[in-house]
């Protein structure tokens, strides 16, 4: 599968591996980043950047799990 890179016009192939798939790609030709949603193959939505909904969660801390503060907060 082909992509249109915002940043420097070329396409490049990311392969049938994001095929449904949303988050960051790296341009092979300028290495800008965009953030890309595909469904079935075909893309969705091309942007640039990284997204706040794509990014990496943060790590837990290991002792949070037995220590005496509230638990982790979960959206309702
Ligand atoms: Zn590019």
């Amino acid at each position: 599968m082909y992509i249109n890179c915002i940043h420097c016009g070329h396409k490049f192939d990311i392969g049938r591996s994001y095929d449904d798939y949303e988050g960051p790609v790296r341009c092979a030709t300028c290495r800008g980043m965009l953030t890309i949603r595909t469904e079935d193959g075909s893309i969705r939505a091309v942007r640039s950047g990284i997204s706040d909904s794509a990014s990496i969660p943060a790590p837990r801390l290991a002792s949070e799990e037995s220590s005496q503060a509230p638990a982790s907060q979960q959206a309702a």
